[in-house]
């Protein structure tokens, strides 16, 4: 890991552009419910803007008619918590451990075929093990969030 202290709010902005331009055709609602102007954490810029691309890619894929997409941050203490909400198919509750294991693929109809590779939670998941900090998905009424977690620089 290369540690350093950055701007995840910076980050996050700059992700839902990216994101934006990615879905402009698809009349996706996008939504960034980031209340810092900034929020200096600690971590790996780099990894953590892996992180958030592969929560993004997810949701982009498995939104559905609804159309939602949520980036939000909400301080939890000395942390941060980020997560992505999509409206979208629920995860069954038994398959939630393995989501996170390479190359799983819960069923045909909400997997990514071809076009996934079932890495994608897996690298999520390496990476915040290397940060020694919490990440998880769970299922909301009408979608799914992905979140993790990361320190507040002092
Ligand atoms: P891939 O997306 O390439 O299949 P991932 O590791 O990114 O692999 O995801 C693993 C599995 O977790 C997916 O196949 C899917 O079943 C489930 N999953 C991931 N993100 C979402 C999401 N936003 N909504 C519903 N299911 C999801």
């Amino acid at each position: 890991l290369s540690i350093e202290r950055f701007d995840i709010a910076s980050g996050l902005r700059t992700a839902a552009t990216r994101f934006r331009h990615l879905s402009a055709n698809r009349e996706i609602a996008f939504e960034l419910n980031v209340q810092e102007d900034a929020a200096e954490v600690i971590g790996d810029r780099n990894k953590i803007d892996q992180v958030i691309a592969n929560y993004l890619s997810n949701a982009l894929y498995f939104v559905n008619e609804q159309k939602r997409i949520r980036i939000a941050t909400v301080r939890e203490g000395e942390r941060i918590r980020v997560s992505v909400y999509n409206t979208g198919p629920h995860i069954p509750e038994d398959e939630m451990d393995q989501i996170w294991t390479s190359f799983y693929k819960v069923d045909k109809a909400r997997t990514r075929g071809e076009g996934g590779t079932g890495l994608g939670l897996s690298i999520v998941k390496r990476i915040m093990d290397l940060h020694h900090m919490p990440f998880g998905a769970a299922n909301v009424h009408d979608g799914v969030v992905f979140w993790f977690e990361l320190p507040l620089a002092a």
